[in-house]
C-alpha cells in the first residue's frame, strides 16, 4: 500500500496533448521527416548576415546580431513536416469556438481577446519549440509574446474587410481535392493556386492593418520590418510543400519570395561561448556581435568578448545590458571585464 502510494506521488505529470502527438508523428512515416538535414538559410534584414548555425526552436535568430530573422516550421513540429502545432492549436481552440463565433458576430473585440488569451497561454506552454527560446525563462517576454499573438489574431479576425476573403477561403479549402500517395504525404490536385494567391492577399492586408494600428509594435522581439510577414509566409509554404510536386513547390516558394531558403547544413568554423546567464555552451560564428542563447533566451553580447569568473575562471559571455552576475557554475559574483 505504502509502495503504491509512493509510486503514485513520484509519477511524472501526464504528457500534454502536444507531447502525445509528437510521439505519434515521429514514430511514423519517413515522409514526415524529409528535409531534416537542411537549415533555413535566410539573410538577416538587420545586418545582412546569412544563417549558418542550426536553430533550436522555430524562431530563427541571426548568428551575427541576434535579430529575429525567420520561422522554421519543421523545427516547430518536432522535426516533421506534419502541422503538429496547428493540430494542438485546433484542439485547444475547440472548446472556445462557440464563444469566438459569438464575439465575432457581435463585433466584441474584448470577448474575442479573452478566448484567444486562454488558448495562446496554453499553446505557448505546450509548444515551446514553436515559439522563441526567449519565452522559456523570461516571464515578462513570454507574457508580451502571448499578448502579441492575441492582438495579431484579434486584429485579423475582427477586421470586417477580412470577412468576405475568409468566406472565400473556406469555400476554396473545402473544395480542394486531396490525392492519396501511398506511404507519402497526400498531394493536392486542383484549386491550390487560387487559394495560395488568396492567402497572400489576406496576409498582406492583415499585416498592413497591424502596422497601422500599432499591433506590430507589440512584438517583444522587435523584429526588423518585413520579418513578421515573411515568418507567416514561411509557415504557410512549409506546411504545403509536402503536398506539392517538387516543381509546384518551387513555384510556391517563388510566389512568396522564399526561393532557395533551405540549404544542406555543412560544418563551419565556430567557436564555443559560455552563457553568463545559464551556463550553456553555445556555438557562435566568427564576427558575431550578439546572439540569442539557446538555453535561457537572453541576448548575449559576443562582440565585447568574455569575462572570466574570479572563482572558477569560466569565460562568461554577458547578456546585453548586464554588468554584474553570479557565475552560473560556481555562484561567484562576476563583473563584466
Ligand atoms: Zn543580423
Ligand atoms: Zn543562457
Ligand atoms: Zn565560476
Amino acid at each position: 500500500m505504502g509502495l503504491f502510494n509512493r509510486k503514485r506521488r513520484d509519477a511524472p505529470p501526464p504528457p500534454t496533448y502536444a507531447q502525445q502527438l509528437a510521439e505519434y508523428a515521429t514514430a511514423g512515416s519517413p515522409a514526415l521527416t524529409a528535409r531534416s538535414d537542411f537549415v533555413k538559410k535566410s539573410a538577416c534584414t538587420q545586418c545582412g548576415g546569412t544563417k549558418q548555425l542550426p536553430s533550436v526552436t522555430a524562431y530563427v535568430y541571426c548568428d551575427y546580431c541576434g535579430a529575429l530573422m525567420d520561422f522554421d516550421f519543421r523545427l516547430a513540429n518536432s522535426g516533421t513536416n506534419a502541422g503538429l502545432t496547428n493540430t494542438v492549436y485546433h484542439h485547444l481552440a475547440a472548446p472556445w469556438q462557440a464563444s469566438m463565433n459569438n464575439a465575432r458576430a457581435r463585433g466584441d473585440a474584448d470577448g474575442f481577446r479573452m478566448c484567444m488569451r486562454a488558448i495562446y497561454t496554453e499553446w505557448v506552454r505546450q509548444c515551446p519549440q514553436a515559439v522563441s527560446p526567449r519565452c522559456a525563462n523570461d516571464e515578462d517576454f513570454r507574457e508580451r509574446m502571448i499578448t502579441y499573438l492575441v492582438e495579431s489574431a484579434t486584429s485579423k479576425e475582427m477586421d470586417p474587410r477580412q470577412q468576405p476573403l475568409e468566406a472565400e477561403m473556406q469555400m476554396r479549402v473545402n473544395s480542394l481535392v486531396r490525392v492519396p500517395m501511398g506511404p507519402n504525404a497526400w498531394r493536392v490536385a486542383n484549386g491550390f493556386w487560387e487559394m495560395a494567391k488568396l492567402y497572400k492577399r489576406q496576409m498582406e492586408m492583415a499585416y498592413a492593418h497591424m502596422a497601422e494600428t500599432g499591433v506590430l509594435a507589440l512584438d517583444p522581439d522587435q523584429a526588423p520590418a518585413g520579418v513578421p510577414l515573411r515568418m507567416e509566409y514561411s509557415i504557410y509554404c512549409q506546411a504545403w510543400l509536402p503536398h506539392l510536386s517538387p516543381e509546384e513547390g518551387e513555384r510556391l516558394l517563388e510566389l512568396y519570395g522564399l526561393t532557395g531558403s533551405y540549404e544542406k547544413y555543412e560544418e563551419i568554423d565556430t567557436r564555443s561561448t559560455q552563457c553568463g546567464g545559464c551556463g550553456m555552451h553555445l556555438m557562435t560564428v566568427p564576427g558575431a556581435s550578439a546572439v540569442i542563447c539557446d538555453g535561457c533566451g537572453r541576448k548575449l553580447d559576443i562582440g565585447g568578448g568574455s569575462s572570466p569568473c574570479p572563482g572558477c575562471s569560466a569565460p562568461l559571455a554577458f547578456p546585453v545590458g548586464v554588468n554584474q552576475l553570479p557565475c552560473p557554475y560556481c555562484g561567484t559574483a562576476t563583473a563584466r571585464a
